[in-house]
């Protein structure tokens, strides 16, 4: 007998670069999903087969000398070896994976692909794992198996998501805050279509910076740090230091901020905060680019439009826009249209629902 499980991609609305330094994120699952039908197996195999790709893959669970293979499926082993050391033990099972989460786009492909297939192997062998289990096991996965030391936001909201809501996520406590998003706008994805080739080894190299710059201020992480203490001792820290940090702060404190303002119904003050958090991640943490800058800046001159900004890591990728209802027609044609002229490039436009997070699909 076979199941089914479903796992949401997820956008992030402000709080970038953020998680990684035990501060705020405030994400919203999307209703893009990865889907994975498992069927036991009784033997110690796992098979893996995507839709995407046409090579399969089959691994023995009981390989604790496995290794990475630089390939998609990195990702469902390394979930599969998480979970298996993590007092889930597994039993054999083919596993066939379809998605419409789009790949490489910062819309986190990745976590949708270890959330579901963590959940699917875990209900398999007769385990109830918690969302929070789930989510740390699959950043394992992803952090020591696949080697990207991104941090927990896209495991998390994968399995919290809820449904027409973001969440508030403090990654320290990993306590958080379900705030419902108006009824009046809609969230508005574009994507540039665009990847760079820095935005792998730009990730890890940001996550050292942060971390240099934390220990030369004497703190555990920049979460540590007021923007007081930064005002009085920051020009001690080098220069690049000194722009990395001064973002990762800053956008701490203002995605905190602007999750109260979206709660209050504050759509402009929110926006005001989106803006802000780009020109951070442009200016002092220096990971947009020509078309995401372009792309917020058509947004901008949009009607309807509260607020736009990059989203995910940067380097290419999407950016996120929150536009109101009557508006979102006319920003996706007149949005693409001016893209395409400026680039030659067709982006894709997708405007989005809140969604719940991981889950079996019952028919
Ligand atoms: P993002 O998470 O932003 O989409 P990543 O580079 O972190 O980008 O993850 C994308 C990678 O995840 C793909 O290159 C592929 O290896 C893997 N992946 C994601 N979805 C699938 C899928 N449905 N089938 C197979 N591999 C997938
Ligand atoms: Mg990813």
């Amino acid at each position: 007998m076979s199941r089914s499980f479903s796992a949401p991609g997820r956008v992030n609305l402000i709080g970038e670069h953020t998680d990684y330094n035990e501060g705020f994120v405030f994400p919203a699952a999307i209703g893009f999903f990865t889907t994975v039908e498992i069927t036991p197996r009784p033997d110690r195999t796992v098979h893996l087969e995507s839709e995407h790709y046409p090579d399969t893959f089959s691994f023995p669970l009981d390989d604790s000398d496995a290794r990475a293979r630089h390939s998609w499926t990195d990702y469902a082993q390394g979930v599969a070896l998480a979970l298996h050391h993590s007092g889930y033990p597994l039993t054999g099972a083919n596993l066939s994976i379809r998605s419409d989460v789009p790949m490489g786009a910062g819309l986190s492909s990745s976590a949708a692909l270890e959330v579901s297939c963590g959940l699917a192997l875990a209900a398999a062998s007769g385990h109830a794992i918690s969302r929070l289990d789930l989510a740390r096991v699959c950043l394992e996965a992803e952090n020591e198996f696949v080697g990207m030391r991104c941090g927990i936001m896209d495991q998390f909201v994968s399995t919290h998501g809820r449904e027409d809501s973001a969440i508030l996520l403090d990654c320290r406590s990993l306590e958080y805050r379900v705030i419902h998003l108006p009824a009046s706008v809609r969230l508005v994805i574009c994507n540039t279509m665009v990847k760079h080739q820095l935005a792998g080894s730009a990730y890890n190299e940001r996550r050292r910076d942060c971390e240099a710059a934390a220990r030369q201020m004497g703190v555990r992480s920049l979460r540590d740090v007021t923007a007081a203490m930064f005002a009085e001792s920051s020009a001690a820290l080098p220069a690049r230091a000194q722009l990395r940090a001064r973002h990762v702060i800053g956008e701490i404190e203002r995605t905190e901020r602007a999750a109260e303002a979206l709660a209050a119904g504050d759509l402009t003050l929110f926006g005001r905060y989106m803006h802000e958090s780009h020109e951070s991640l442009r200016e002092a943490y220096e990971v947009s680019c020509a078309e995401l800058d372009l792309m917020v800046e058509l947004a901008r001159a949009q009607p309807g439009v509260h607020g736009s900004r990059m989203t995910g890591a940067g380097f290419g990728g999407c950016t996120i826009n929150l536009v109101d209802a009557p508006y979102v027609n006319q920003f996706r044609r007149e949005v693409a249209a001016a893209y395409r002229e400026a680039t030659g490039i067709i982006p894709g436009i997708y405007v989005c629902r809140a969604v719940e997070g991981a889950h079996e699909i019952t028919t």
